[in-house]
This record gives C-alpha cells, structure tokens and sequence, in this order.
C-alpha cells in the first residue's frame, strides 16, 4: 500500500454515534500496551500519529484513520488495563460490542498479542468474543524483535495453543522497531479485504 495521505477522522467514545462509513474498515485490538499505536503508525509510515498514550487504558475511544480516502484503519480501545475501574470496563465492553455489531464496512479484525507472554485471560475472551460476533481474527505477534529468531516458532506454538486458534488462523509476526511484518499485513489487507 502507497500510503498518500492518512487522516484521524473519526473519534467515538462511549455514547458517539458510530460512522456509517464509504469504504472498507479494518479493525485492531489488543490489550494496552501491547504495541497497537506503534503498529498503526508503522502502517501509516508515521512516527507518533497514532497516540501512543503516556496512561495506558485511559483513552477509551474508537478511532477511526482514514486512508488515502479508501480504507479505515479502525483502532479500538485497548483492554485489560488493571487500574481501570469495572465501570469503565462494562463501558468499553459496550462500545466495542456495539461496532463489531453495527459497523457494516468492518471486513477484518486483527488481534494483537505479546510474542513473549502466554495470552491472557482477557486476549482468550477477547479472541473468542470476536469469534463470537462472526468474524475470523488474525493475529499480529507483536514485539518480534524482544525474542531470539529460534524461538520464534516455540513462541507461535505458545500462542496458538494459549488461545485455541481455529485451525487456518493466521499468525503474523510483527516489530515496530524493525517494520518487520508490515508488508505482510498490508498485502492481506489489499488482497483479502479491500477493493
Ligand atoms: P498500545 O498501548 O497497544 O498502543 O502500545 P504502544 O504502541 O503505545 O506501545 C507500548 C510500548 O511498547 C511503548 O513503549 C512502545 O515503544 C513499545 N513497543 C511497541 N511495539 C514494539 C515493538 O515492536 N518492539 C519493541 N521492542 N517495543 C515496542
């Protein structure tokens, strides 16, 4: 993808009207911190346009990128923040429930999990709850370059069991630092779910 020019459209929070948007959404989630904002600007080609908060779990908004006016990258709130009250968790729960629901453009959801770690309760639930709604999640391994090349495949293993991936899903290894992965998901992205 010729990134043109990209365009923080749209901000939703909890009692927003979502856009009934023209082209195709692609959708990112993830718990906070896992290197969703440096995902983002990494396929935007930009350095910090994508916030990367300084309080993670605080910002509970959808954001929508507009992409050289054919696509939106769709940045939902990050989950699983622990200083975050159970309100504001009921409240987060409601609003990305209500846009895999209603958003008719949506065409891909990426989940972002931690290559180092075991997935968490909330990446299990949030795995299966995106299942749930009918869609078939992709995964990005994020933070590629934080373990060593040979244990790459150890660490897809961990993962793919942690969260009991349908046989077929796909697993995409993914750094901020090195860009590696970036071409990857983009050809996805351009040859599954948009034009
Ligand atoms: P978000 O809360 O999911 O949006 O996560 P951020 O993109 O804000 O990243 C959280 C922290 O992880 C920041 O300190 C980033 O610099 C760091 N980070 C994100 N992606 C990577 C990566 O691929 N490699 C490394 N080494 N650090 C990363």
């Amino acid at each position: 993808m010729i990134i043109k020019n990209v365009n923080l459209e749209t901000v939703c929070g909890i009692t927003s009207v979502l856009p009934d948007n023209a082209h195709p959404e692609i959708a990112f989630s993830g718990k906070s911190n896992v290197g969703k904002s440096s995902l983002i600007n990494a396929l935007m080609n930009r350095k910090s346009y994508a916030r990367i908060s300084a309080t993670p779990g605080k910002t509970q908004t959808i954001n929508y990128y507009n992409i050289n006016d054919e696509l939106y990258l769709v940045d939902l709130p990050g989950y699983g923040y622990a200083k975050v009250s159970e309100k504001e968790k009921i409240k987060w729960g409601q609003l990305v429930e209500r846009y895999l629901h209603s958003s008719r453009q949506l065409k891909a959801v990426f989940l972002l999990i931690d290559i180092r770690h075991e997935p968490s309760a909330n990446d299990k639930m949030m795995y299966d709850w995106i299942v749930g709604q009918g869609y078939e999640p992709i995964i990005i391994a994020t933070k590629l370059d934080k373990i060593k090349r040979s244990q790459l495949e150890k660490h897809i293993k961990m993962l793919r069991t942690g969260l009991k991936l349908l046989p077929g899903t796909k697993v995409i290894p993914f750094s901020s630092m090195t860009k590696q992965g970036r071409d990857e998901i983009w050809e996805l992205v351009e040859t599954e779910y948009i034009g």
